[in-house]
């Protein structure tokens, strides 16, 4: 008997499946939350033994005792951070893409694969105007698609001035203190230096305070600029287009952080905050925050998918087969080798629903937040720290200190009634809802805020 074959009625199979249809049909789901490592060590014990538990046993202590340790990110009270509320075709497909073994690195072994993520992605890059020659891969998340647009960028900006003969070797990138923290965390990977952009008062990157931190510190020592379409904080989208003309008149290269924000695109109440992105050298969407996918699938799109390929592909014996054919390799875009077909699941519910829904979905989120806001404007015990552009709101409770934010944080979660954690703006603690779920409705918004006295 093969090592494997302990299981010759494929009750394995049939367990994960039903547990998976469960799970994708539950309605409602519960919020559920974490465990102490001494609850879990007492409820689950050792989980890996040398003759193993068998499929019935795992399978219970996942269902049990594992799975409920863990938030439910899907709740539509789940507001924190930012959320992850796939379709059910989007996560059900994810049961797909990990039963089929499709490797999602090249054309020659995942050709189906590649083509159907590169619609997704081309629907993505039609959204934001990037010419026809665009494209790129989908990455776990956005940090690796912020790195992987920024070694590009470094790559770029370094032959070029080889090129010219100059000697330089640009390390700095620009970006505002509203940037992702994974930007911060990139240039550190990359050794590079962030030039922090003053903001304007609405939050935003403009050209002026660009030009200003790039004079300050010599352009031609920089390689990159970050513009944010969507701060994670607050929603904020930097002046896109007073932002392009300073890259172009300088020679930058322009990445647009739309991890969060991205999605936005498809809704025509906002579309008009995000004018400029078009002329964007690099951009990174998240599908798995607000278009509705699951973890992990980030979409990074070049203007000249070619620069990509140039600093990203991996060269070997081995590799050779497919480093030297046509087709579009989709490894060669980022970090990274090996590769999920992550962007199927995105793509199936695209296929499924069409982008109409998509467009309405966003819609529906956008609507939400613009009542959240209505809702704290109207209670004299809170205040809006800036008007919602996108689904994400920030508001204070008068009265209340960190302790009393964290004191309701605690209360909501162990009464499993919401998930929204305090965060932090200039010095002084706040609250946020991010609304990504399209089963978040006004009733759960105007319910929270309810338990805030
Ligand atoms: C979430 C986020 C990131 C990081 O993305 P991950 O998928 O978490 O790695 C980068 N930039 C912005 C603006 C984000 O909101």
């Amino acid at each position: 008997m093969h090592s494997f074959d302990k299981d010759p009625d494929h009750i394995a199979v049939e367990q994960v499946l039903r547990y998976a249809r469960e799970r994708l049909l539950m309605d409602p789901i519960p919020l559920d939350g974490p465990q102490t490592e001494d609850y879990l060590r007492s409820a689950a014990g050792q989980t890996i033994t040398a003759a193993g538990l068998g499929a019935t046993r795992a399978m219970e202590l996942f269902q049990h005792t594992l799975a409920p340790a863990c938030l439910s990110t899907d709740h539509p009270r789940y507001l924190s951070f930012i959320p992850c509320a796939p379709t059910r075709e989007a996560a059900a497909f994810d049961v797909v893409v990990g039963a089929s073994s499709v490797y999602g690195g090249s054309w020659l072994e995942g050709a189906g694969a590649v083509y159907a993520e590169n619609q997704a992605l081309r629907w993505i890059a039609d959204l934001a105007g990037l010419p026809e020659e665009a494209g790129g891969v989908f990455v776990p998340g956005g940090t690796v698609g912020n790195l992987s647009a920024l070694v590009v960028a470094r790559h770029t900006a370094r032959n070029r001035a080889a090129e010219a003969g100059t000697g330089a070797r640009p390390w700095r990138i620009a970006a505002t203190d509203n940037a992702h923290s994974s930007v911060v965390s990139m240039a550190a990977v990359m050794d590079a230096e962030v030039c922090g952009v003053h903001v304007d008062e609405k939050l935003r990157m403009t050209g002026p305070e660009l030009r200003r931190t790039l004079e300050e510190h010599g352009p031609e020592t920089f390689f990159a600029v970050v513009a944010t379409s969507g701060t994670t904080n607050f929603g904020v989208v930097d002046d896109l287009e007073s932002v392009a003309d300073v890259c172009e008149e300088f020679g930058l290269w322009l990445h647009v952080d739309g991890a969060y924000g991205g999605a936005g695109l498809a809704a025509p109440s906002v579309r008009h905050l995000f004018n400029g992105i078009e002329r964007a050298d690099s951009f990174i969407l998240d599908p798995h925050k607000w278009l509705f996918a699951p973890f992990d699938c980030c979409a990074l799109l070049y203007r000249k998918p070619e620069l990509a390929r140039l600093a990203h592909t991996q060269e070997a014996g081995y590799l050779d087969v497919l480093t030297q054919a046509p087709e579009w390799n989709p490894t060669d875009y980022s970090i990274g080798l090996t590769r999920r077909a992550r962007g199927l699941p995105l793509w199936y519910s695209l296929a499924v629903h069409g982008t109409d829904a998509y467009v309405e979905a966003i819609e529906g989120t956008l609507d939400v937040v613009r009542h959240a806001a209505r809702e704290i404007g109207q209670r004299p015990h809170l205040e809006l720290v800036r008007e919602p552009d996108l689904s994400v709101v920030v508001f204070r409770r008068l009265g209340w200190g960190p302790a009393d934010y964290q004191a309701w944080t605690d209360r909501m979660l162990a009464a499993e009634f919401a998930f929204v954690v305090p965060t932090t703006f200039r010095g002084e603690t706040l609250t946020r809802f991010a609304v990504v779920n399209p089963h978040t409705t006004k009733e759960d918004v105007t319910a929270i805020l309810d338990t805030m006295g």
